[in-house]
């Protein structure tokens, strides 16, 4: 008998008859397996609800928001749980607190820090479907938590991990993994497997099918993720750990983030301390910032530039400006639309030249590359926003990545 964890993402709850495409779904792997199900809120809740937050306080007191947020995820299990019994199946509700789920302090973006799970496991021994809250857990100071936006993937990997499952499935809107962004490359072709290192990179540089901490979860934890439609049978994209043969293939996918912005400080003064006193204001006002080029010093003085979500970008602006003038920079220049583009492969680790053929590409295109940025197994750069699906539909044909070139060869 198998132990699967199924993990079922908003869109695929949105509502009543997608609840019940849901019990249907989980109803075809009930029969001689152990199921633990694993919902999120329906359809667009979670927004709704910050909205909400929003309307009432400028700035709502954190243990409060997680208060208010933990409750989306509660209805849907037991809606879920009612479907499920209306198919004449066992099964019972839980929420993060009742899994044994705990967290640090850190409301709204809550660690895991230990899982006691054995409540889940007498409901799985008893011959029920364990229908279980992602998002949601309860601080070491019996407080509710959550953690993070996506983080009911993170709580399907985490209790597959406790209950040692053999496989932990993400049920979403997409097919699965793909070597680029279908709507943008009709060509794209779905990944048949990828490794947790590629699809950590896939998931930081812009492709959103699994948030990132639950995929670094997975890693350390070597829980198989099978990424997969809810509403399609076939079978999606298995991510796990390398094997021999996935290096042979030079590039596995090509990504982008069209949400950036860019800033430049120019003529700096070359000197100890003033990147930590730039990129301390920034961290002050709690932006997170990419990719950082500081160009070589002449006379004594330098160019930073840096990329950031682009809505942080005007808050940024502000911090800099200010700083600017306190290290007596000659200015800043930022530029509010740019694009990052990135290949991503860990067979980049075994052959060289990877990264030439990328930016001979995007000349090819006459696309002018402003910043560049590698990994160990990803290239990235950052170019004017309005070429990125020109320069994602030219990589992925010069690295081959299409389904016609599959066939071919
Ligand atoms: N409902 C939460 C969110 O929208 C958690 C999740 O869906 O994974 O971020
Ligand atoms: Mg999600």
């Amino acid at each position: 008998m198998a132990l699967i964890v199924q993990k079922y993402g908003g869109s695929s709850v949105a509502d009543a008859e997608k609840i019940k495409n849901v019990a249907r779904r989980v109803a075809q792997h009930a029969s001689g397996n152990q199921l633990v199900v694993v919902v999120s809120a329906m359809g667009k809740t979670t927004d709704g609800l910050l909205t909400l937050a929003h309307q009432v306080s400028p700035a709502p007191d954190p243990r409060e928001m997680d208060m208010m947020l933990a409750t989306g995820e509660q209805v849907t299990i037991a809606l879920l749980a009612m479907a499920l019994h209306a198919l004449g199946l066992k099964a019972r509700s839980f929420t993060g607190p009742q899994v044994g789920m705990r967290t640090d302090t850190a409301h709204t973006k809550a660690r895991i820090t230990r899982i006691n799970a054995e409540r889940v496991q007498q409901a799985l021994d008893a011959g029920e479907i364990a229908v279980v809250a992602g998002f949601q857990g309860l601080s070491e100071q019996d407080e509710i938590t959550t953690l993070g936006r996506g983080g009911s993937d993170l709580t399907a990997v985490a209790l597959a991990a406790a209950l040692k499952a053999d496989v932990c499935e993400i049920y979403t809107d997409v097919e699965g993994v793909f070597t680029a962004d279908p709507n943008i490359v009709p060509d794209a072709r779905k990944l048949p497997r990828i490794t947790y290192d590629e699809m950590l990179e896939m998931a930081s540089l812009g492709a959103k099918v699994l948030q990132s901490r639950s995929v670094e979860f997975a890693k350390k934890y070597g829980v198989p993720v099978h990424v997969r439609s809810t509403f399609k049978p076939d079978p999606g994209t298995l991510v796990t750990k390398e094997e021999h043969d996935m290096e042979e293939v030079l590039v596995t996918g090509v990504t982008h983030d069209r949400s950036q912005a860019k800033v430049s400080i120019l003529r700096v003064p070359d000197r100890p301390g003033i990147a930590a006193q730039v990129f301390g204001a920034i961290a002050e006002k709690n932006i997170v910032v990419d990719m950082i080029v500081q160009n070589i010093s002449r006379d004594g003085y330098t160019d930073m530039s840096f990329t950031l979500p682009r809505g942080d970008h005007t808050r940024a602006v502000a911090v800099l400006e200010d700083v600017a003038r306190t290290v007596r920079a000659q200015g800043i220049v930022h530029d509010q639309r740019v694009a990052k583009v990135s290949i991503v492969g860990v067979g980049m680790r075994s052959h060289s030249g990877v990264a030439a053929r990328m930016f001979a590409t995007l000349a090819r295109e006459g696309i002018n590359i402003q910043m560049i940025s590698t990994s160990e197994i990803a290239v990235s750069c950052v170019i004017e926003d309005k070429y990125a699906e020109l320069a994602v539909r030219a990589l992925h044909e010069a690295f081959e990545l299409g389904r016609e070139r599959e066939a071919a060869v």
